[in-house]
């Protein structure tokens, strides 16, 4: 159990969980991955007995060998007791004949709470346990970067810097993170999109000359993106969440079937419902949803990935992505475990933009995965058509999602519902046809249409004090980290 989890690209690369959550991504430029996460059973009655808590404990201490349970009892206590709106953490709600998964009810008003409010819990544990201090490095298309320092706010021996696109994201996405507080956060606008910041991060995990640098400090430099399998594992638990309910519910028997629709970018969401599938949960099918950046749904098409494409700005910032990263651990298993295989595409990626699976690996994926891409206008007009028949405000991501469910025909469907509509409000405002000045106004107006008050942190953000102007060139990133590393001396 020691070494559990290996490089996606190299078998030989073996780290412990501990070892995986503190690097954030393996020296080879692979991804951690468990191989025999296949042979781990989730007992599917204890399942729906248990509440969320410990179901949580239960399902990491299934995944994070050389933690404790009591280091993870720990770990999801602090994460989850006193930061949720909703006492389920992520409630199910009928909204149609499709069955939505509110993600949204966290801290900073995005599915990424979810695994942001725990990684820091897991990697200050892994941290007493190798003595270092950790530098995090991370790209963000605007909601993991305010996750991110929310959950790092201040946490000892611990720094992060935050890389968003300039411009590229929301108004509401803007605010929380150039407002964030705490002593060890700094944010900064990059000239360029996600996918430079994602790339550049990268980049720097495997500078010889940084990590020469931070180790002399005794610091690791690692990753708040879904990249790091402290990211993952604390998804996986939502999707038996949502069973459970279902179950109790009484819309399915315990080991019937059920889909889910979940909307991509990174394709972290969506891998952690694939693991959850790995570990025993009944997936019919999985609908990955995109937006017309629409390279995943081309690929599951064609078995091309092709990132060679104009970057398309969207009104769903957050799936504003080209290269859909975790994508490489579903390729990791799809493909037997060949790690061979899965490295010589990441390279053809990394050189040519471009990589094309074999036959076999594609008709595996399609056996469990399909995929759709929703335009702007199509997502407005689900946005309309939604709160027009039920009541319900959707965000355009969420909208995105329940569109794509809405056009198959597998049911039970269970819609990831992955942000607050409140998040987005002047875009979904204007869905329903009512103009805003500002994001405040559009906040206001919209409070009058939803179900829901505004969550009180996007509430307090119109008072306060911007803290945060840098925007800079992707080549000043290492010379910022840099500086990072002093601070945190
Ligand atoms: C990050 C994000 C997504 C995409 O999730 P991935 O794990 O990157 O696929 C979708 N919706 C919202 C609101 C997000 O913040």
């Amino acid at each position: 159990m020691e070494n559990q989890y290996v490089s996606t690209r190299d078998p030989k690369c073996a780290v412990s969980a501990k070892q995986a959550i503190l690097k954030g991504i393996a020296p080879d430029g692979g991804l951690f991955v468990w191989p025999d996460v296949d042979k781990v059973r989730v007992d599917l009655e204890k399942i729906v007995d248990n509440g969320y808590l410990d179901n949580a404990v239960y399902i990491l201490n299934a995944l994070l060998g050389d933690y404790s349970e009591a280091e993870l009892r720990a770990c999801v206590d602090n994460a989850y007791k006193n930061s949720f709106a909703s006492p389920a953490i992520t409630p199910l709600r009928a909204v149609g004949d499709i069955h939505v998964l509110e993600l949204f009810h966290g801290p900073t008003s995005a599915f990424k709470d979810v695994a942001l409010t725990l990684l820091p819990q897991l990697m200050s544990t892994a941290l007493k346990t190798t003595g270092q201090k950790a530098m995090i490095m991370t790209a963000t298309s605007g909601d993991t970067g305010k996750a991110a320092m929310a959950g790092f706010q201040d946490v000892d021996n611990i720094a992060i810097e935050v890389f968003y696109p300039h411009n590229k994201v929301s108004a509401m996405q803007y605010r929380q993170m150039a407002t964030q507080e705490g002593n060890n956060v700094k944010v900064f606008a990059i000239e360029g999109n996600f996918d430079d910041a994602q790339t550049k991060v990268k980049e720097l995990f495997m500078d010889e000359e940084l990590n020469a640098e931070a180790a002399r400090q005794g610091v690791m430099l690692t990753s708040a993106n879904s990249i790091n399998v402290g990211r993952l594992v604390p998804q996986i638990v939502y999707y038996f969440e949502a069973y459970k309910d279902l179950v109790r519910e009484g819309v399915v028997a315990l080991g019937d079937k059920v889909s889910f629709s979940v909307p991509t970018g990174n394709f972290g969401d969506v891998l952690a419902g694939y693991y959850a599938s790995m570990m025993g949960l009944p997936v019919e099918k999985f609908y990955v949803a995109s937006n017309s950046n629409k390279v995943l749904t081309d690929f599951l098409k064609t078995g091309v990935y092709d990132k060679n494409r104009a970057f398309v700005q969207t009104i769903s910032p957050s799936m504003d992505i080209l290269v859909s990263s975790n994508l490489e651990r579903l390729l990791y298993y799809m493909t037997g475990k060949d790690s061979a295989k899965v490295a010589r595409w990441m390279d053809e990626l990394k050189t040519q933009g471009r990589y094309t699976v074999d036959d076999a690996t594609l008709a595996r994926i399609r056996s469990l995965f399909d995929g759709d891409f929703v335009t702007d206008e199509q997502t407005k007009e689900t946005i309309q058509s939604v709160y027009e028949t039920t009541g319900i405000v959707l965000d355009p991501h969420t909208a995105i999602g329940y569109r794509v469910a809405r056009s198959h025909p597998e049911r039970p469907v269970v819609a990831l519902a992955t942000a607050s509509p409140y998040k987005f409000s002047m875009d979904v405002l204007d869905a329903l046809g009512t103009a805003s000045v500002d994001e405040w106004d559009a906040l206001r107006k919209l409070e009058t249409v939803c179900q829901d008050a505004i969550p009180a942190p996007l509430a307090a953000l119109e008072t306060k004090p911007i803290r945060h102007r840098d925007v800079i060139e992707v080549g000043q990133m290492k010379e910022v980290v840099r500086q990072g590393l002093e601070a945190l001396l």
